[in-house]
This record gives structure tokens, sequence and C-alpha cells, in this order.
């Protein structure tokens, strides 16, 4: 039996590509081998990383002015790798914080540069992403960088900043979630294992033109030019989440591509916030109205006995990865693309019940 899988990642992966990657497992498109064994350089493997590649294009409507490219170290590389790029001496990096991984990526920047916080929403524990800010001024700023889905503690952008900078964003917890202007952007970072497959593979977006302004004095694998100058194949790249990430994609387009993708997550993500909502306050969202997450809703029960005894109930039931992150405590059930509609209305109806029994 599949468990109803609410994990924050590593999460849900769609069934359907599971057993295809089942099937395919020690005899890959009649090569007699796995699709792990073969050579990063064989005509094999290069069709699967120009198909992620393509599709991914294709699917989120990227621009040929922009690279795709596959890097190693996750999202938290990105947070190094961006300022050793593109935070040149007498600039200033800016910085929206959102939540931990925001702060991350600020902190990495700190070590390399200046920086500035335009806005914070950390006096509100992060319950909601900052409206009252200000970009004027910061014309001469090296790039402006925000978290778009804070997977902690479960709130979102709605409408992304107008920047006069180069405009970069953490999509880790929400790509491929909704619809996007990837023109917006001139940099969109993501590791794979929430919305995209597995661990290992972290996709970068970037305006061609924007990876032309990086310095030069940076090392040869930390260097975004490196990997678009080898189509992401400059050292062995993880072969086999690439080909994971291939089959998420093709199955995404299955699904009617984003929009449709869109129009399910609403629906699902719907079921659990009513829940929530209808509770009379026995169930509390973590996130404000105005800024809640599509992927992670978060929420807090009236006390930590209850807490406890909803997660055990939870778990009996074969609801998995429902603990909130510690530092906002309560639940939260990450609700990405691959989590059927299924899971989340018995996860909805399980709470319904819950409250009924407990109030
Ligand atoms: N950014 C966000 C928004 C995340 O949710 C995570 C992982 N939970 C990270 C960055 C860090 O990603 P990684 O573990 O791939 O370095």
């Amino acid at each position: 039996m599949r468990a109803y899988n609410f994990n924050a990642g590593p999460a849900a992966i769609p069934l359907e590509v599971l057993e295809r990657a089942q099937k395919e497992l020690v005899n890959f498109n009649n090569t007699g081998m796995s699709v792990m064994e073969l050579s990063h350089r064989s005509k094999d493997y290069e069709d699967v990383h120009n198909r992620a590649n393509a599709l991914l294009r294709e699917l989120l409507g990227i621009p040929d002015s922009y690279e795709v490219l596959f890097l190693q170290g996750g999202a938290s590389l990105q947070f190094s790798m961006i300022p050793m790029n593109f935070l040149k001496e007498n600039e200033t990096a800016h910085y929206i914080l959102t939540g931990s991984w925001s702060e991350k990526a600020l902190k990495e920047a700190k070590a390399l540069g200046e920086t500035r916080i335009i806005a914070s929403s950390k006096d509100s524990n992060y319950s909601h992403i900052p409206t009252d800010y200000s970009l004027d001024g910061i014309e001469d700023g090296a790039y402006l960088h925000i978290t778009s889905n804070n997977t902690i503690y479960g709130t979102q952008w709605q409408d992304y900043p107008t920047s006069p900078i180069p405009l970069i964003a953490d999509m880790s917890s929400d790509i491929l979630c909704k619809e996007i202007d990837v023109e917006k952007f001139s940099m969109i970072y993501a590791g794979a294992q929430k919305n995209l497959g597995p661990s290992g593979v972290t996709v970068v977006i970037a305006k061609k033109d924007f990876l032309a302004r990086a310095q030069s004095n940076v090392p040869t694998i930390l260097k975004y030019s490196t990997h678009a100058d080898n189509k992401s194949l400059y050292n062995t790249p993880p072969t086999f989440a690439i080909y994971m990430l291939s089959l998420v994609l093709e199955w995404a387009k299955a699904q009617g591509g984003i929009k449709a993708i869109q129009k399910n997550n609403e629906e699902k993500a719907g079921y659990i916030y009513a829940a929530i909502d209808d509770s009379e306050g026995f169930y509390k969202a973590h996130a404000t109205q105005d800024s809640r997450s599509l992927m992670n809703i978060t929420f807090t029960l009236p006390n930590e006995e209850l807490t406890k005894k909803f997660l055990a109930e939870a778990k009996e039931r074969h609801f998995i990865g429902l603990a909130g992150h510690r530092s906002v405590g309560g639940c939260r059930a990450s609700t990405y693309n691959a989590v059927p509609k299924e899971a989340c209305m018995a996860l909805a109806e399980f709470m319904n019940e819950f409250r009924n029994q407990n109030k």
C-alpha cells in the first residue's frame, strides 16, 4: 500500500513515474543496462539529458534567451554560487527575508560582500510575505534575492516584486506548481526533491545576458558559464536524478501542463485550508490569508497534547510527514504536485473527524 505522503522533501513522486522507472531499471531503451550504467557521453544518455531540458523549457515557457542548467550541491550551493558569481566589489546584494532558507542564502552572500535586507517578516515568525517595502534606490545593486515559497513556514509569494535590478528566486519548493512569468527573473533555481523528482539535481534557469555579467575569479566548477558552455556535462552529472526529472516532466505534461497542475493544486490545498477555516479555531493556520502557500500548509492545534495525539492517529492511517518543522511547531502538510487529490481529501476528512472527537 502507498502511504499518503505529505513529506516536505524529499517528497512524493508520481506512482506512474516510479513504475516506469522500475520497468526500465535493468534494461533502459534496449541498451542492455540501466540508465545508471550508461556513459554520460553516450547518445542514449544525451537524449535523456536533452529531453529533460526541452520539457522544462516547454512546461515553464522558458525563452531561448535563458539557459537551463542541471547542477549538483542542492539549492544550498546556489546560496554561495550566486554571490560568488554576481556580487562584485563595491556592489550590494539585496535580500528579502521570508524564512530560514532566505536567511541561509543571505548568510552566504554576507560572507562574500556587501548585503542589505530590503524587508523581513521575521518579527511575525515569518507568517507572511512582506508587502511594505520599497525598491527605490537599489538601482546599482547586484541583484535582488527572494524565496518564492517558504517550505517551513507555509507562505508563498503571490505577486513577485517588479525589480529594477536582476531578480533571483529560490523556487525549490514551488517550481512548476503554478504558472509564472519566467521573464520577470534573471535567475530561478530549485533543488529537485519537492516538485521535480528525487534529490541530487538542482535546476538553474538563467538569462544568458545575466550570466555574461559574472565575475571571472571563481573556481571553474562554481562558474555558471562552465556549465552553460558544456550543456551541464562539464563533469559527470547526476544521470539517474536527471532521468527521473525527465520522467516527472513527462508526467507533468501528460497532466495537461502547468495550468492543469495549478488548478489541481488549488483544489488540493483548498480541501485542507477549508478544514482549518471551518474548524472554529481548533486548527489555526500559521500563514496569514494573503500569503498562504499552495505547497506547504502549516497549522497548529489547541495544545501540544492534542498535536501529539493528532500526529499519532494520522500515522496509524498512513498519513506520513505531517509534523511541523521545529521552528514553527504544530503540523505541516506538503501538497506538492505529485501528492494525489485523494490524499488531500482524505486528510481534510481526517482533520474534520479528529476535531469533532476532540474539541
Ligand atoms: N530552499 C528551500 C526553499 C528549501 O525548501 C530547501 C530544502 N528544504 C532548500 C533551499 C535547501 O535545499 P537543498 O537541501 O537542496 O540544499
